[in-house]
């Protein structure tokens, strides 16, 4: 038998969301890959990055946004996520934990951003458009 050889995870998470949200979507997916509950949990783990790899990008993220990551926690001990909401306009963030982002921005007065929050989990893989349409079709010819 041939070893296997192990194959690193990737973590797929919003580009297009302000800089904060993705930087903590990345730091909730490592928390969940790091089987912990916060970023200490995440920073402890030295084999973590034998298992996952993140992107350029994703490492310049979490870089430029440290400041926000130890206060991220996934299912902490009061049993709630405590992730972040920022607002594409004004750039104003704050710490939430349950619930939807607002509607409204309500960080900056006369605000008109819709505030965007954090996922704890990565975002879907993209669809196929190939195996989209192949299923179109068998659908069509059935
Ligand atoms: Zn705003």
């Amino acid at each position: 038998m041939t070893k296997k050889v192990p194959t690193r995870k990737t973590i797929r998470h919003n580009p297009n969301a302000p800089g904060p949200v993705q930087a903590a979507q990345i730091a909730l997916v490592l928390m969940t890959t790091a089987k912990t509950d916060n970023w200490n949990g995440v920073v402890a783990d030295e084999t973590l990055f034998e298992r996952v790899e993140l992107t350029d990008e994703q490492q310049a993220l979490l870089e430029e946004h440290r400041g926000i990551l130890p206060y991220l926690t996934r299912g902490g001990y009061d049993g709630t996520l405590r992730s972040i909401v920022a607002c594409p306009a004004c750039g104003r963030v704050m710490f939430m934990a349950q619930g939807t982002a607002p509607k409204k921005c309500s960080m900056k007065l006369a605000c008109e951003g819709i505030p965007v929050k954090a996922k704890s989990t990565q975002e879907p893989l993209p669809k196929d458009p190939d195996a989209e349409k192949a299923k179109e079709l068998a659908a069509a010819a059935s």
